[in-house]
């Protein structure tokens, strides 16, 4: 099975149940950053998606 790059949000902000889960991971980090974004009011950088939100599953 192939790999899946998955952002839970629980994770980051307890209120929020978002979830992407995605095979590829640019795809994954522009969902993820536009939702940290229009969401979360914060700007994210790929890289700090990357290294504290993006699991592979
Ligand atoms: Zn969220």
């Amino acid at each position: 099975m192939a790999k899946a790059h998955k952002l839970d949000c629980e994770s980051a902000d307890a209120d929020c149940r978002f979830i992407i889960q995605s095979e590829n991971e640019t795809e994954a980090i522009e969902l993820a950053r536009d939702h940290m974004k229009d969401v979360h009011g914060k700007e994210v950088t790929d890289e700090e998606l990357q290294e504290e939100h993006l699991q592979v599953v």
